[in-house]
């Protein structure tokens, strides 16, 4: 089987012209030849910003553009017909299709409602008012557009744990709703910082009502009916109880497909906390590798400071390698994004090429690195910045290495503060390669392949050094990196 290559097909700033599922549709044939085994696609569904919403603001679940509701039918990416077309034509290229879905919270109520709430403590959630007082919240959701089509079900202020909000009288806080479930509290196994953050924003789902565990297990089995879908990326699983997530994917993979790709945003670069959620969740599911993210970020900022020898350290695809997906960015890390840590355009093909070419790790590309991007926004400061992120150029090249060439047993070579080395020795069947990288001067690094590789020609399969080495009597290879850059030496022969 091919190496698992996810693409996440999307960014923050990705224009909201409803183009974004006729591009997938174009480019899915491409991104089979390149490598690419599976898609991840924004969240497809109607968010309370209509049009403009990126899809992390869930409104109706079962509106994925169809609906006349937040001023258009269509979302951001395009409407019911487009998607449908986008996701078949992935399958018809033979990419997986990975959903994005947001169960923590609703936004956009369409209707207020009379409340009882407890005052919480902000900074600690577990400090909660004793005295309840009445108040009007925006917890009822009837999706008027939809008129009860595939699902009849109608959120109130039972379906919820909290708002920040309130009206008559007018309060911003966190308040606790009073309902029937938890005793007053707040979600147990979400994760401890605030105390507790099962509340994010909005108004956040009270997943102990049976009734709202029912409807989103119904969802997942409906949407999977709708298009093609073989696995989720779940957003805000640190607000999200594990045992919801325990139940809910293994509810999936039994009535749609026990093959599911499920990765949870798990947004913490601590691996205590980490392999504490992936107990809890009976280790159903990957996480992405945030720490991983923030190293190479760090590098790249380092510059030739950085002992890369430490790359690693303390990083998921390390610690759990069967559970990590290895990225380089994302949407929230992006320039003018609240979470911002963008990896330096000098070190990119550094971190793709080891989350690409090492065995461990299903990795993730991130689309403007793949495709280049342009966008404005208001940064941390209060200024307008115009952000231009340059595609990675060697980036096709690394996918398809990661298919042509990344077999067989590996050594790490991490010897050298300024230079790594990963050997991937290939099988009988498929060739492997000699991965070299630098964050100072050139180098020159001498490996010992063995008498399979005597006397054989390499090249750089990406283009970086131009001349050709040759192995010596015994399979002893002497292979060169440029200043900075990277290289990955394969066999001449099997590329004529
Ligand atoms: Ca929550």
């Amino acid at each position: 089987m091919a190496p698992r290559t996810l693409l996440q097909f999307f960014h923050w700033y990705y224009p909201a012209d409803g183009s974004l599922w006729n591009e997938v549709a174009k480019a899915s044939c491409d991104l089979a030849a390149m490598g690419v085994t599976d898609v991840w696609l924004p969240p497809a569904y109607k968010g309370a910003s209509g049009q403009q919403s990126v899809g992390y603001d869930s409104y109706d679940l079962f509106d994925l553009g169809e609906f006349d509701q937040k001023g258009a039918i269509a979302t951001r990416y395009g409407d019911r017909t487009g998607f449908e077309g986008a996701t078949k034509a992935l399958r018809d290229a033979g990419i997986g299709v990975i959903l994005d879905v947001v169960f923590n919270h609703k936004i956009g109520a369409d209707e207020i409602e009379p409340v009882r709430v407890r005052r919480t403590n902000p900074d600690d959630r577990n400090q909660i008012e004793d005295e309840a007082f009445e108040a009007h919240a925006w917890t009822r959701f009837t999706f008027p557009g939809r008129q009860g089509q595939y699902s009849e079900f109608v959120w109130d202020s039972r379906c919820f744990t909290g708002v920040d909000h309130v009206e008559q009288p007018d309060e911003d806080g966190v308040f606790r709703l009073v309902n029937e479930y938890g005793d007053g509290e707040w979600h147990d196994e979400v994760d401890g910082e605030n105390g507790n953050y099962d509340y994010l924003m909005g108004a956040d789902v009270e997943f102990r009502n049976q009734a709202v565990y029912e409807e989103l297990k119904y969802w997942g089995r409906w949407i999977a009916e709708q298009v093609p879908c073989n696995g989720f990326r779940l957003d805000a699983a640190k607000h999200i109880p594990a045992w919801f997530f325990r139940d809910w994917v293994g509810h999936m993979r039994e009535s749609v497909d026990s093959e599911l790709f499920v990765v949870a945003e798990y947004w913490h670069p601590d691996m205590a906390a980490l392999g504490q959620y992936l107990e809890q969740v009976d280790r159903q599911l990957m996480l992405f590798d945030v720490a991983l993210h923030h190293r190479f970020h760090e590098a790249s900022r380092a510059g030739g400071d950085f002992d890369l020898r430490t790359l690693f350290d303390n990083t998921l695809v390390a610690a759990m390698p069967d559970h990590a997906v290895t990225i380089v960015g994302n949407h929230d890390t992006q320039p003018l994004q609240a979470l911002e840590a963008p990896v330096e355009d000098w070190f990119k093909p550094h971190a793709y090429a080891l989350i690409l070419m090492r065995e461990q790790g299903t990795p993730c590309l991130f689309h403007p690195d793949l495709y280049g991007a342009r966008y404005s926004d208001t940064g941390g400061d209060g200024e307008v910045h115009d952000i231009m992120i340059a595609p990675v150029d060697c980036l096709p090249r690394l996918v398809q290495a990661r298919q042509r060439f990344a077999h067989g047993a590996q050594t790490d070579i991490f010897d050298d503060p300024h230079c790594l080395m990963v050997v991937r020795h290939g099988t009988h069947e498929q060739p492997g390669a000699i991965l070299i990288l630098t964050n100072r001067d050139s180098m020159e690094k001498t490996v010992e392949l063995g008498s399979d590789h005597a006397d054989a020609a390499f090249v750089d399969y990406l283009g970086h050094c131009d001349e050709e080495r040759v192995a010596d009597g015994e399979g002893r290879l002497t292979v060169r990196v440029a200043p900075g850059s990277v290289s990955l030496w394969v066999r001449s022969d099997v590329l004529a």
